[in-house]
């Protein structure tokens, strides 16, 4: 067992002290595990009906999440799955219980009932006016099966809610018990679990499913369901669900409903939303329009994963209720679902960046730029395997791969671009890399190009060695930029900047393109070498520390290898 706590039997006590130490709109009476509103004596005189309810630990936040103006005025909790003795219950109730009375909401199990049932009769006895109701929501197990009843789950957190809503409002004790009453056969529950809880003090979890197991028509203390079946998607699971509480509830096509997908406590937030979407649309095929939804973890078993579905038909009355304010920390929004198209286009853009200004390029030249961008998109498919390797060994190794998806995108749409406008074609280059690479290098890249091409947009096609100079040096700056390194802190610009320089030398000389771009690819090599003996400081290497040292940087190499594949391109001009 493996567990955030600080000793397995002080788990329910920690917790509680921790709430109310949290939230300094709580209080509690630690010897009897009672969590209660800080302004519960203004309450008791309010005139208000108080509320009570609670049960063993394990099912956080309930109930001490929903103690606050507008749900529970206290919960009581017992041991982890154990229920609170009839000595807890009683000093819940004498000490939130004014004139209005109180209400106790209790899970139908019998510890629970008998423990809050003693509480309650003793406390009439003492001339307070106390009344109690069982929720039995869950469906699983076949009416009459079981002489207890059906169990209370996480219907429950709806009870307290439009109790609590209704108690604020002024409503009276009994009119109180008697809406509640109401409104409790009207809700259905079925649960699904897909492994099992391990309570603290035992050490060990309930039972074992087997991977690629679910357990049907489970309840909240970990004890199995009523039937195990191989894992299905979350569309059949649902659909499953809400079948058999459509019709254990007899809820007839056309019926309004209010949908609760609760988490038993070990379920991501993803996997409930998709299952919130799945339930939706399971009871768009019984016909029943779900009017509101509430998704999120409001009763779990402890860290068990799986979830639970709740169903109540829908009154207006019913949505007030549940819309109505409450300050308990663990009420959620209560949520409109929607039939319509939830999907949106993000508008183009406004106008192309590179309108460039100055005289397109020869056909020559652009034929020598189309064999330049194809002769820098296969260095990099070739190496695709040896940066894999490198990055992988220092990073995540991811970067082959990055470079490689970048170039065959650009490979791609190579006929499309406009290569008598090298500003234009490497703004179009620089949206392919934004939407095609990821990791670090992707919008950099991307940076990059932009720069370069905004650098030589006034230039027209007829480009001379100082514009491509100049060009690269504004890529270099607009990486430098945006991501906040520089010279010798070990990543591509290790290789870029000497380059840059290398090439800004060059064009002051008068030297050819070929010859000056064999001077960067030099320039990048010498700087790419060193960066294996430099400590990392940006991106996932930075990660790696000291075990990088002896490889060279795998941005850098990149850089090395497309620059390496143009000197030969422009050997003759
Ligand atoms: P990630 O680290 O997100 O996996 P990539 O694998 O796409 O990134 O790219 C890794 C390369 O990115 C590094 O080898 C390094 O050269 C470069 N890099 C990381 N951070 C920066 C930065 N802030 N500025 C410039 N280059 C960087
Ligand atoms: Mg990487």
């Amino acid at each position: 067992m493996k567990k955030l706590i600080n000793a397995p039997d002080a788990v329910t006590s920690d917790m509680l002290s921790a709430l109310a130490r949290s939230d300094n709109r709580l209080l509690i009476e630690p010897d009897h595990g009672i969590v209660l509103r800080a302004d519960y004596l203004a309450h008791r005189e309010s005139g208000k009906v108080a509320l009570i309810s609670g049960g063993g630990s394990g099912h956080e936040p309930a109930h001490a999440g929903y103690v606050g103006k507008g749900m529970l005025t206290a919960a009581v909790a017992g041991e982890v799955f154990t229920s609170p003795s009839v000595d807890a219950v009683l000093a819940a109730i004498r000490l939130v219980t004014g004139p209005a009375g109180c209400l106790l909401i209790v899970k139908n199990y019998t510890g629970d009932r008998l423990n809050f049932g003693v509480a309650a009769a003793i406390a009439r006895g003492e001339g307070l006016n106390v009344a109690m109701v069982l929720v039995d929501d869950d469906i699983a197990i076949p009416a009459g099966k079981s002489r207890a009843g059906a169990r209370g789950l996480a219907g429950t957190v709806l009870v307290h809610k439009v109790a609590g809503a209704s108690a604020e409002a002024g409503t009276s004790l009994d009119a109180l018990a008697a809406e509640v009453q109401t409104f409790v056969p009207q809700i259905g529950t079925m649960g699904i679990g897909l492994s099992a809880c391990t309570v603290p003090a035992a050490g060990k979890p309930s039972f074992v499913l087997g991977d690629g197991e679910v357990e049907y028509g489970l309840g909240i203390h970990g004890e199995p369901g009523v039937s195990r079946e191989p894992i299905d998607t979350a569309d059949a699971i649902a659909a499953r669900l809400v079948g058999a509480i459509v019709a254990a509830k007899q809820i007839p096509a056309g019926k309004p409903v209010v949908l609760l997908v609760n988490g038993l406590g070990g379920t991501p937030p993803a996997e409930l939303a998709i299952v919130a979407g799945s339930a939706v649309a399971a009871c768009g095929a019984h016909g029943l329009h779900v009017r509101r939804l509430l998704v999120g973890s409001f009763l779990t078993a402890i860290e068990m994963a799986g979830c639970s579905i709740t169903l109540a038909t829908a009154s207006d009355a019913l949505i007030e209720r549940l819309e109505a304010s409450t300050e308990a920390s663990a009420w959620l929004p209560v949520l409109t679902p929607s039939d319509a198209s939830r999907t949106v286009t993000p508008p183009p853009p406004a106008a192309a960046l590179g309108g460039t200004t100055g005289p397109a390029a020869d056909p020559a030249a652009q034929k020598i730029f189309d064999a330049a961008i194809r002769s820098v998109a296969k260095a990099l498919i070739e190496a695709e395997p040896m940066l894999t390797a490198l990055d992988a060994k220092v990073g995540d190794g991811d970067l082959g791969i990055s470079m490689m998806r970048g170039a065959q995108a650009v490979l791609g749409v190579i006929d499309t671009l406009d290569l008598a406008h090298p500003a234009a074609a490497l703004e179009q280059v620089s949206s392919l890399l934004r939407r095609n690479v990821g990791g670090t290098s992707g919008p950099l890249y991307a940076a990059f190009s932009l720069a370069v091409a905004l650098s030589l947009r006034d230039d027209g096609g007829a480009l001379a060695l100082a514009d491509w100079a100049r060009a690269f040096d504004s890529g270099c700056r607009a990486v430098m930029d945006l991501g906040g390194a520089g010279k010798g802190d070990r990543t591509m610009l290790d290789a870029l900047l000497p380059a840059a320089e290398a090439l800004a030398k060059a064009a002051s000389e008068g030297v050819s393109a070929g010859e000056g771009l064999s001077r960067a690819v030099q320039a990048a090599r010498a700087g790419t070498n060193e960066t294996a003996r430099l400590d990392p400081r940006f991106g996932r290497s930075s990660y790696v520390g000291d075990r990088a040292i002896g490889h060279v940087d795998p941005g850098a190499e990149a850089v090395t290898i497309w620059l390496g594949a143009l000197p030969g391109i422009f050997v003759n001009q």
